[in-house]
């Protein structure tokens, strides 16, 4: 992290800090990049192998046109399956169309049906080969599935397609990021927990003396696309990641943030979440420790949708405000499991809003030396 990016508060805090804590971690946390439509039939007609008469043509063009227009605008409006329909029923009635494949496979893709969405963008190459948003979409396909090598290989064919687009940069950002994912100790994504990935470079917990942990969360007041309901999910973050411990693991709110241990802020500004320049964050989070002991943390959630003119959907949020508090709680890694919530890729749909078993056995074994919480419970507000 950079600390000329942090406020005034944090400066002053850290100045204090800074004798005492030796570690910074952050979270490289990938975006998807896949949010890549064909936005537009026009040059994407091949010819069909069959002349069509044009008495039929012209009013099957016109219903495609329509299935094409309103697919689109269901997929910018996070209505994957809604968007499916629609542009099985275009393909059907135009079967080469490399646009509609494309769109078709984008749908699949973020209704979580990756192998099929695979198929759908290689149908879009076979029509028009090198198409950039296929090609981008596929990389973004193996990246979900965790297949790093196969992912690569397709972003850096992007590359060569359109190197001068304005995803190149993050592209470049996310190649380099899986390159360092894929040259980290493997750990097996079938094992009952991933307590290895997130102890690698060492075991990070909140000392049983702090607890319950004293969280602050911003208002949001004046960050664009702020909604109320981020609040809440990032509440439910908290509320999930300290059950999943077996309530080992304790915070309180408080209302203010110079109180807090855990400074949770908002931002809709992508360069506020981003690692050394990387651009393909959705959130941040870091934590401030000595020796194994957490001291304090802060998180960042990114307000902004993923498409420029989309709507960020309730499900994308939920999965970011829990992968950043599972960093801040102690999961210092990533999972390598993509049905995990601390998946190293975010907003891909094979990651539910919820913690996985495993998410939930890992910080369960995280914090399992713990006492405890006694009967009654501690209160929701206020400090220690
Ligand atoms: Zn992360």
């Amino acid at each position: 992290m950079s600390l000329n990016r942090e406020n005034a508060w944090h400066m002053s805090r850290l100045a204090k800090l800074t004798s005492i804590l030796g570690v910074l971690f952050g979270c490289q946390y990938l975006l998807l990049p896949t949010a890549v439509l064909a936005d537009s039939r026009q040059g994407a007609y091949q010819p069909g192998p069959a002349p069509v008469q044009p008495a039929n043509r012209r009013p099957t063009e016109a219903e495609v046109d329509r299935l094409f227009a309103e697919a689109l605008k269901l997929l910018r409006e996070n209505h994957a399956f809604q968007a499916r329909q629609l542009l099985e029923k275009a393909a059907s009635l135009e079967p080469n169309s490399a646009a509609v494949h494309c769109n078709l496979g984008l749908a699949y893709q973020n209704s979580g049906n990756i192998d099929r969405a695979i198929q759908e963008f290689n149908e879009a190459l076979r029509l028009k080969p090198a198409m950039p948003e296929a090609t981008l979409n596929i990389a973004g396909c193996y990246q979900s599935l965790g297949q790093t090598a196969e992912a690569i290989s397709w972003y850096e064919k992007y590359l060569k397609v359109s190197s001068d687009s304005a995803e190149s940069k993050q592209i470049k950002d996310v190649i380099e990021a899986l390159k360092a994912t894929s040259q980290k100790p493997a750990s097996d994504p079938s094992l009952p927990d991933y307590f290895l990935a997130i102890t690698s470079e060492g075991t990070y917990r909140w000392p049983i003396e702090r607890l319950p942990i004293r969280v602050f969360i911003d208002s949001g007041a004046g960050v664009k696309g702020f909604r109320e309901s981020f609040r809440h999910d990032l509440l439910e973050s908290f509320d999930a990641w300290t059950k999943a411990s077996g309530n080992r693991l304790r915070y309180v709110l408080v209302p203010e943030r110079t109180e807090a241990d855990v400074v949770c802020d908002w931002t809709s500004n992508p360069a506020e979440v981003s690692e050394a320049g990387t651009q393909s964050e959705r959130g941040m989070a870091h934590i401030f420790a000595s020796h194994g002991d957490i001291r304090r943390g802060t998180v960042k959630i990114l307000t902004k949708p993923t498409l420029d003119e989309g709507t960020l959907s309730n499900d994308d949020m939920k999965k970011a405000c829990l992968h950043e508090v599972g960093h801040v709680v102690g999961m210092q890694g990533h999972s390598p499991n993509n049905h995990d919530v601390m998946f190293f890729t975010v907003d891909t749909a094979t990651v539910w809003p919820v913690l996985s078993k495993r998410d939930k056995a890992t910080i369960a074994r995280l914090y399992e030396s713990y006492p405890e919480a006694s009967a009654s419970p501690e209160p929701q507000q206020g400090g220690r």
